[in-house]
């Protein structure tokens, strides 16, 4: 990674941003330096945005994320997003409100070029240019937070982008990767309440620094095979909710099926199913085919797994049923995260 160099003010920042994020792709017409960027869609495809907020205390804790890792996750959010409609990046829009001290501390600054760091090695990954955004000075005095909004364009061929809406009551329920990684680091991470000051490699850091699955989205979009994608941002429990009343389905999870991520896999049975099925920020996707699809092991060098099937919307009976070994099918509740729940729900969570 680049040496941070260090702005003090708005305009210093900003050209600092312009130079390290200079854009020589063919879809941004016009990038960082005028009122409005100008972008070039492919021909006969639409465009798909979506907006992420990541707000410090809520989303990450200076004294406990490294830098790095909160401008990863910021953009991480937004292309986990476009991953699950099939999409493919065109261009990221960056709106930051930082305290004062971010631009006139030196370890304001510090943290300032590292966090633009762990945005920008994400985006080169993807490809992804930056061409726009707005930079503000937050208030609060002393206990001004750091605000991060980022949009994410995307394009798809017309009319071809997946949605939660399309699955079918007999259709196979699948996940990419591994489950419950980032809850299980988060937990470990709380646990010994210290920040973790250097990351010396991005991989197997599932909350810190999680891969988003554009080229699983996008090969899905190319065979046409899956039927409905959500991604999992806020629990696998949470968001298949979201697909079976989007597509008015129920499903049934196998739990013997679950992909069980490694550091999850190290805590008790009862903490690991936890965390896989409500744990949160795996940013994997969840997908529908139609059973008698053939459905490769992997895709993009990403594992598939199957973990369950949809069933017919009945009344009373549960939109998910969750069937275990030696025992008759139990009725899973969402249980991941949702914003302005009653505090019990996230008691023992501190960020999300
Ligand atoms: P305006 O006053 O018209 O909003 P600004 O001075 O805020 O213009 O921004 C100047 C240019 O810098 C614009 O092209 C804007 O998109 C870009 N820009 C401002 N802040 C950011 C940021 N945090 N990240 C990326 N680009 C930014
Ligand atoms: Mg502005």
């Amino acid at each position: 990674m680049k040496k941070p160099s260090l702005p003090s003010s708005e305009l210093g920042l900003i050209e600092q941003i312009q130079r390290d994020f200079g854009t020589s792709s063919s879809a941004v017409k016009l990038g960082i330096g005028d009122d409005c960027g100008i972008l070039r869609p492919p021909a006969g495809c639409e465009v798909l945005v979506t907006t992420d907020l990541t707000l410090e205390g809520r989303h990450f804790r200076r004294d406990s994320h490294p830098p790095e890792s909160v401008g990863h996750r910021c953009l991480a959010r937004g292309l986990s997003d476009l991953a699950a409609m099939g999409a493919t990046p065109l261009a990221a829009f960056l709106s930051l409100a930082l305290p004062s001290t971010m631009l006139t501390t030196a370890a304001g600054q510090t943290w300032t070029a590292k966090f633009f760091n762990g945005l920008r090695a994400l985006a080169e990954l993807h490809s992804v240019p930056l061409a726009g955004g707005d930079t503000s000075e937050s208030s609060g005095g002393k206990n001004a937070l750091i605000l991060a909004d980022i949009v994410l364009i995307g394009y798809a061929p017309k009319g071809k982008a997946l949605r939660r809406s399309g699955a079918f009551a007999g259709d196979a329920l699948y996940v990419t990767g591994q489950l419950g990684g980032a809850a299980a680091e988060l937990a470990g991470m709380l646990g010994r309440r210290k920040r973790i000051a250097t990351v010396k490699t991005t991989e197997d850091h599932p909350h810190l620094f999680p891969e988003p699955r554009l080229d699983v989205g996008e090969a899905l979009l190319r065979r046409g095979v899956a039927t409905a994608c959500i991604d999992i941002s806020d629990g696998l429990s949470s968001d298949l909710t979201h697909l079976c009343r989007a597509s008015g389905v129920n499903a049934e999870i196998e739990q013997e099926a679950l992909p069980i991520h490694p550091l999850a896999a190290k805590l008790d049975a009862k903490s690991a199913l936890h965390a896989a099925l409500h744990g949160g920020e795996d940013y994997e996707l969840l997908f529908t085919a139609p059973s008698s699809a053939r459905m490769p092991t992997s895709l993009a060098g990403v594992p598939l797994t199957r973990i369950g099937t949809l069933k017919p919307r009945r009344s009373g009976q549960p939109l998910m049923t969750l069937l275990a070994p030696g025992n008759g099918p139990a009725e899973l509740k969402p249980g991941g995260w949702e914003h302005f729940a009653k505090p019990s729900r996230h008691a023992k969570k501190k960020t999300r």
